[in-house]
């Protein structure tokens, strides 16, 4: 993915593709000290980009690290890189990180370092699939107790096991895995957030304790508009059984109807179906 075309935005000036590039002694390689976000541009806008800058600060902080820009300053580089880049559909991947001006735990001599790149990319899953539903398993691992690691930030280290849980699923012929909290509560897909219907209502996980979806919370909005109730609560994955439908929301996987979940079975309906098609208005403008 390094050796193509385009500008990388890179601690304040634009570098090109192939030349953005960080010390094998980065702090964020060895201890994980980084944090990023993944946003959507849409015809020529980014969608809740403030909310995904605000949400970029916040993962720093809760790592105890400061980003030196603003959140002005961030919202004006990700419209830049777009530019830059000739972009008006396309993901957009800011990454802060702590470099390599020193090489221990402690990272009090560290400096922080910002990244933003942007590229075209369609669709998280396969359009085709997606209609009929996505298949998941049961992920091994499970999302951390949030004493143990700060579970609410968008923090790489927190990746470590959904990189292990999406490539072991892929390589089985699942599309994705999902996890269930250490409590052993229904957590959330690898890298979006999850939801189920029964009796025409939305069950959704709680999010203290795993990523506050920017996809999520805009779902909840319009699900309430459309008068459907949402109900956010522990959900024990046995409860499956009686749910109807399920669909998955994220800012690269959108709304992905599920059709299955290990041996539970969903049909794509009316409200996964109907949201998605609604979220795809939204984000254009068009709702
Ligand atoms: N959970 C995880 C683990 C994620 O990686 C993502 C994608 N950022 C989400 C949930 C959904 O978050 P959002 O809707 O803000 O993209």
């Amino acid at each position: 993915f390094d050796d193509r075309d385009g500008w990388i935005w890179f601690d304040g000036e634009f570098v090109p593709w192939r030349e953005a590039k960080t010390h094998v002694l980065t702090h964020g390689l060895h201890y994980g000290s980084s944090v990023f976000e993944g946003e959507r541009m849409y015809g020529g806008e980014i969608f809740k980009l403030t909310a995904h800058s605000q949400r970029l600060k916040r993962s720093a902080e809760l790592l105890d690290f400061e980003i030196p820009y603003s959140v002005a300053e961030i919202d004006a580089a990700c419209k830049e890189t777009c530019a830059r880049n000739g972009l008006i559909d396309c993901y957009i991947r800011p990454v802060a990180y702590l470099g390599a001006e020193q090489l221990s735990v402690s990272a009090r001599n560290s400096k922080v370092h910002l990244a933003i790149a942007a590229w075209e990319w369609p669709s998280y899953f396969d359009p085709e699939v997606k209609k009929k539903g996505i298949a998941l398993e049961w992920a091994k691992w499970r999302r951390p107790d949030p004493s143990t690691a700060p579970s609410t930030a968008k923090a790489a280290g927190l990746y470590m096991i959904c990189t292990m849980s999406k490539t072991a699923a892929e390589k089985r012929g699942y599309a994705d895995a999902l996890m269930l909290d250490w409590r052993g509560y229904v957590a959330e897909a690898t890298g979006a957030n999850v939801f189920f219907v029964k009796d025409g209502a939305l069950h959704t996980p709680r999010v203290d304790h795993i990523l506050d979806g920017i996809t999520r919370q805009t779902v909840i909005e319009m699900a309430q508009a459309r008068g459907t109730e949402v109900v956010v609560r522990d959900i024990l994955p046995e409860e499956l059984a009686g749910f109807s439908e399920c669909f998955l929301t994220g800012s690269a996987a959108e709304v992905t109807p599920v059709g299955q979940v290990g041996d539970y079975r969903f049909t794509p309906g009316e409200l996964s179906l109907g949201l998605m098609d609604d979220y795809g208005k939204l984000v254009r403008g068009q709702l």
